[in-house]
Formats: structure tokens, sequence, C-alpha cells
């Protein structure tokens, strides 16, 4: 699942089409409500695909405001600290192993996971020589589910560049 950002008056290619899987559009859009609330709030619900936006000046406003964040170092810092909030969640246990790192639900029995030998690597890493789960590579732990949404400069230099050509835009 995407969201397509669709300019509704290019003036080049580049401002024809923006897209985002949901997993990048969430942390690219929450940047715009926190940083540019007073523009960006304009839109209705900006992390639904509804065919809500912005209007040409207001598009236009913030394609500035985003490139100027980036040429300041504004940006670069937030992805730091972004990561840095990332990396500080704790890991949730696995919901398909109970925390165990051994499968042992029907379709982890079916799949003899409970009885699979460990490779090496595996072996050393788990500290056993048999049982796996799909869930978490065996680890009864995953990464914190927030870790799914990653946001980058870059992501940030295409959605600018794309709104400085929209002319406006709605997303669909
Ligand atoms: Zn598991």
């Amino acid at each position: 699942m995407g969201m397509d950002v669709i300019g509704k008056n290019a003036k080049n290619k580049r401002g024809e089409y923006f897209r985002n899987n949901v997993w990048w559009w969430r942390p690219l859009w929450n940047y715009c409500l926190t940083v540019h609330g007073d523009i960006a709030g304009a839109v209705k619900n900006g992390h639904s695909n509804n065919g809500d936006g912005l209007d040409a000046d207001k598009a236009h406003a913030l394609g500035m405001r985003l490139q100027k964040d980036i040429e300041d170092g504004f940006t670069a810092k937030y992805e730091t600290e972004y990561r840095e909030y990332l990396l500080s969640l704790p890991q949730t246990e696995c919901q398909l192993c109970k925390g165990t790192g051994i499968r042992r639900d029907p379709i982890g029995v079916e799949n003899g996971m409970p009885t699979r030998e460990l490779d090496e690597e595996d072996s050393i890493l788990l500290k056993r020589s048999h049982g796996w789960c799909n869930g978490c590579s065996g680890q009864g732990k995953k990464d914190a589910w927030d870790t799914n949404y990653p946001f980058s400069v870059e992501n940030v230099q295409e959605f600018s560049d794309f709104l400085l050509n929209s002319g406006g835009f709605s997303i669909c």
C-alpha cells in the first residue's frame, strides 16, 4: 500500500507525482505537521489517501520551508534524533512464540519449528541446538513496531522538489 501524491498543476515532471509507501509517508508527513503545522495543518487528514491536499500557494510555501530546513541542517539533525529515538525503543515480545524463541502453535508445529536443528551461527547466538520461530528468528523478541517507519533527509528533499513544482497536490 502506498500514498500517491498528485500534482494539481505540475510545472514539470518532478511536480507530477510523489510516491511513498505508508512506512515512509507517515514519518514524512509527521515531520511536516510537527515542524510546519501552520501550513501542513490545512490538510484534513494527511495520513489517509482521501484526496485532500494543499493549494498551489501552500504547497509552494511548504516546499520552500522544507528546502530551508535542509539547507540549515535542521532536517539532518531531526533525522539523527529520530534514529536515536528508534534505537532507544525497547524490543517487544514476539507474539508467535510468546517470547520463547520457539514457535509451538499449530503452524509452528506443522512446519517443524520446535524440533528444527539450528545452523552453527544461530545455535551459538541462541545458545541451543534446536527450536526456531519465524517471527523473531528464534530470539523471542522483535524490534519495536515504530522501527518500521524510516525517515531521511533525501526523502524530504524529494518531497520538497515535488512540492515546489506541483502547483498544489492531493493525496490519493
Ligand atoms: Zn518468535
